[in-house]
């Protein structure tokens, strides 16, 4: 590599590493696409590669400790091939540039969320000295559908906003990815029709924040959205992550409830069971408010799978906190939760409290959450045996044999021996048997 032109990348091997969530995985796949256009071509493994990209969030101490024991394994990589490119991206490249550019050996580049469109030209340059590239701006940066590279050719995230403006006490989003911008409707429905052509069966939008979705343009409200994007002929189901429980208004349940094709799953983070845990964590609704929007959207929308995020151990939160989250475990009986202990994260509001809960009691409330959900999903899913699903084919299950596994509308995880090759379709499975984190089947031959 001489110059700064892109295409100076033909030949080289990329690999790029994802620690996320749904965000971060698209982000490389954007990532990929800018790195195939410019002619490079994935590698296997990193250990064959000539350009290694890390991507990681930022949201948990626990992602940025697995950056930097993974920076550690790369430092021994370099030593025996010099010419190796590493660079780091993602919310970690934006909050902790000075910290991660001033380590001995350090990545050669660093590129943060909104500068993901000139990667190769960053690459390029990080071939003759250290590129420093992040940073934030108000306007959209738009890749177009063809510069992606997709890790799935059944099912496709498509990004309808970036950053957040909620600035929710524990977290680091809004600092690392900066302000909500919203990407033109036009765009989304151009990259929807596309992915329609290609075949793919299943789209995601995605954002920190879906529910605050406005185009600029128009005006245009995220439940309007919703039911554009549902107008497009193609993909059969229609999902979106992630939804805010003070954001999620009543014309967006008419949306899902107008369209068979959005799939009646939601994920609705709650944090807490406990309202004053929840105005601390500046969450701006309550235990009340949460509880009348799933009777709402239990009424309107007949077999509706909700999941959910939990966070303990919240600065302050009490024993009696931790039981009334407790409590909503069990009165909304979620199909699946994600359950994190609290790790306090630089700039955010949360920071300036005593992290006072102690480390012991923290773990000790996470299994309990872990615990009480493990039991009422095995019921859950135990209420499925017996009945027949339609599951959308992902890939093989590794569960290993000749198993495949896919997702049913409802989102949970089922395994199944097939009755025909081929993934990329729907199959209709008839439940067998059940564990707490998925389910098992037979394809039903159809007729
Ligand atoms: N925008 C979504 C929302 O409103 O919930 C998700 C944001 S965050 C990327 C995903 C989850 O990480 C959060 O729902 C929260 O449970 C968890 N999380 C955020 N900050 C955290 C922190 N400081 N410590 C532990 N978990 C955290
Ligand atoms: Fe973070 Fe709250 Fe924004 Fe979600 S809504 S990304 S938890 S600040």
């Amino acid at each position: 590599m001489t110059n700064e032109d892109p295409a100076s990348l033909a030949g080289l091997a990329y690999f790029i590493r994802t620690f996320g969530c749904q965000m971060n995985e698209s982000d490389s796949e954007h990532m990929a696409g800018v790195l195939a256009q410019a002619g490079a071509r994935p590698a296997d493994a990193a250990e064959s590669c000539d350009i290694l990209i890390v991507n990681t969030c930022a949201v948990r101490e626990k992602s940025e400790e697995k950056l930097y024991s993974f920076l550690g394994r790369l430092a021994a990589l370099k030593k025996k091939r010099p010419g190796l490119i590493i660079g780091v991206a993602g919310c970690v490249a934006e909050l902790r540039r000075d910290e991660l550019f001033g380590r001995k050996p350090g990545p050669d580049f660093l590129v943060g969320p909104d500068r993901y469109q000139d990667l190769a030209r960053i690459v390029a340059r990080a071939s003759l000295a250290r590129a420093l590239e992040t940073g934030r701006d108000d306007v959209w940066h738009e890749f177009g559908p063809s510069a992606i590279v997709r890790e799935s050719p059944v099912s496709a995230y498509v990004t309808i906003m970036e950053g957040c403006d909620n600035f929710c006490a524990y977290c680091v989003v809004p600092f690392a990815r900066g302000r909500e911008k919203y990407r033109p409707l036009p765009n989304i429905i151009r990259e929807v029709e596309d992915l329609a052509q290609r075949g793919y069966l299943e789209v995601q939008l995605l954002g920190q924040n879906v529910n605050s979705y406005r185009d600029s343009e128009t005006g245009i409200s995220f439940a309007a959205l919703l039911r554009t994007v549902a107008a497009v002929e193609g993909p059969s189901w229609l999902r979106f992550i992630t939804s805010h429980p003070k954001d999620f208004s009543d014309d967006i349940i008419d949306a899902m409830a107008a369209s068979p094709k959005i799939c009646r799953a939601l994920h609705l983070p709650l944090q807490s069971g406990s309202t004053a845990v929840l105005e601390r964590m500046n969450r701006r609704y309550s235990r009340e408010h949460y509880l009348g929007l799933v009777g709402l959207l239990r009424k309107a929308l007949s077999d509706l799978s909700l999941s959910t995020d939990i966070l303990v151990g919240f600065p302050g939160e009490t024993e009696e906190d931790h039981r009334l989250t407790l409590d909503i475990l069990r009165e909304i009986r979620f199909a699946n939760i994600f359950s994190f202990r609290y790790s306090p994260r630089p700039q955010t509001a949360a920071a300036k409290l005593a992290d006072d809960v102690p480390a012991e009691v923290k773990a000790h409330r996470l299994i309990e959450v872990q615990a009480l959900q493990k039991s009422i999903q095995l019921e859950l899913h135990r209420s499925f045996v017996g009945r027949t699903l339609t599951v959308l084919v992902l890939g093989a299950s590794q569960k290993g044999g000749c198993l495949l596994a896919g997702r049913s509308e409802g989102g949970q995880v089922v395994n199944f021996v097939p009755a025909v090759e081929g993934i990329g379709r729907f199959a209709q499975v008839r439940i067998t048997s059940v564990g707490p984190y998925s389910l098992r089947g037979e394809e039903v031959r159809q007729a």
